[in-house]
């Protein structure tokens, strides 16, 4: 046992992404996580992770689990593979594979952001890095969301308070405006206030998209103070909307996410504007893009008819709601799955392989415990703003989640 410190470790408990993370190893145990938020620090917690290997729910040996694994998902006439989270993207990778050669419905975490995805994808995008954000943001519109919660270092390391080129006074330097949206509200300490009907947003965001490219918007009272903040956004030099695209009290909108991206894109004209959604951790931004560069669409990828087709309404939840699946391979954490994924997982016989897979609800038939990317495997990851950022891991000795993905691929002739 060595005590010894892994500096610029990255922390994958939110989309983040913090690569600044010093982590302190004592007694083979994470004792601290310097720089990590408390977010961060649970996300790393001590380390510990359970070492299970079991079959039917009795212990068994790894290679009776992959027997057994290989066997159930051959055996199945519409299996599902499905990318959870804390995997690197070379572990993404292998999943693919078995995907492929098994003919199987594949799907990831990614499938969370769906409607942003699919705006992007009908629309186009106008974003940017984060490093490009703090650089030259001087006006900050949180559009129903404050970071702080599900993404507490956003503000500290990119958007808000960092000095940068074009803000040398770091958040002296920019204008923070809170878009509040019924229940969904911006920071507290933003500069100004918007608030909106949830009834209202959509039409409110073409109002503002109006304005922007000069077009008469008449002079509904409801509509006003988007209206001025549109405004005043044709007069930032640089201005960054921020809206958050996993789940939450807003129910996701195809119209509001298109609407978005279309006001960020009409912006570029009098001015500069990006569009910075907020995604949640484990890497889920490397599954969207594995799933892209290796079979050209981001989730919901059918390899039924053996070749990768595009069929984003019939995502993981949606197969599994319609008992359309009769086995499933889960590789990642099953803690970080989205509930209507978890609970229909149940009703099928499933292999669960990663970072406490035999505590997994659903109750996998074969469940091979791993360690966790970022903890105890190296690789790459993705930030919400799809920069691949290395892993450094800060703990050894646990069973690795690529090399045991890879072991099944080979078992499959894949
Ligand atoms: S902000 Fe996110 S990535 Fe950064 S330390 Fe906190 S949980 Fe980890």
């Amino acid at each position: 046992m060595t005590d010894r410190t892994v500096a610029n470790a990255t922390c994958l408990g939110c989309g983040c992404a913090c690569d600044d993370i010093t982590v302190v190893v004592k007694q083979d145990r994470i004792a601290d996580a310097r720089n990590a938020c408390a977010l961060g620090a649970a996300w790393f917690g001590d380390g510990t992770v359970p070492t299970e290997t079991r079959v039917n729910g009795r212990s068994a040996s790894l290679e009776q689990a992959l027997t057994e694994a290989a066997g159930l998902l051959t055996g199945a006439t519409h299996p599902l593979v499905y990318l959870a989270g804390d995997l690197s993207c070379e572990t993404q990778r292998e999943a693919v594979a078995i995907a492929d050669r098994l003919h199987a419905a594949l799907d990831s975490l990614a499938a969370t952001a769906a409607t942003a995805v699919l705006a992007a994808q009908r629309r186009g995008r106008a974003g940017a890095t984060l490093g490009e954000i703090r650089q030259r943001a001087d006006l900050v519109v949180f559009w129903a969301v404050d970071p702080s919660t599900r993404y507490p270092r956003y503000g500290s390391r990119y958007a808000v308070e960092p000095r940068g080129v074009a803000a040398p006074q770091g958040r002296n330097s920019r204008t923070l405006i809170a878009v509040d949206v019924g229940e969904a509200l911006g920071p507290a300490d933003a500069d100004g206030r918007v608030a909106l009907a949830p009834a209202d947003e959509v039409d409110s965001l073409e109002m503002m998209r109006a304005t922007v490219q000069g077009r008469a918007v008449g002079k509904d009272a409801r509509f006003q103070p988007a209206v001025d903040l549109a405004r005043r956004m044709t007069e930032a030099r640089y201005v960054v909307i921020v809206a958050d695209s996993e789940p939450g009290p807003v129910p996701a909108d195809p119209a509001r996410a298109e609407a978005l991206v279309t006001l960020a894109q009409a912006l570029n004209s009098p001015t500069r504007c990006a569009l910075s959604t907020l995604r949640g951790g484990g890497n889920r931004s490397g599954a969207d893009a594995v799933l892209t560069w290796q079979t050209g669409f981001p989730f919901a990828v059918d390899f039924a008819r053996g070749y990768p087709s595009y069929r984003p309404q019939a995502d993981a939840a949606a197969l599994l709601g319609a008992g359309e699946v009769d086995a499933a391979l889960v590789v990642g954490s099953p803690a970080t799955l989205p509930e209507p994924v978890a609970t229909p997982l149940a009703r099928v016989r499933s292999v669960a392989i990663g970072p406490r897979a035999s505590a997994a609800t659903f109750r996998p038939a074969v469940a091979v415990d791993t360690g966790r990317a970022g903890i105890h495997e190296g690789g790459t990851a993705f930030r919400m703003d799809d920069v691949p950022l290395p892993l450094r891991p800060s703990l050894a000795g646990e069973r690795s989640a690529l090399d045991t993905v890879h072991a099944l691929r080979d078992r499959l002739g894949a």
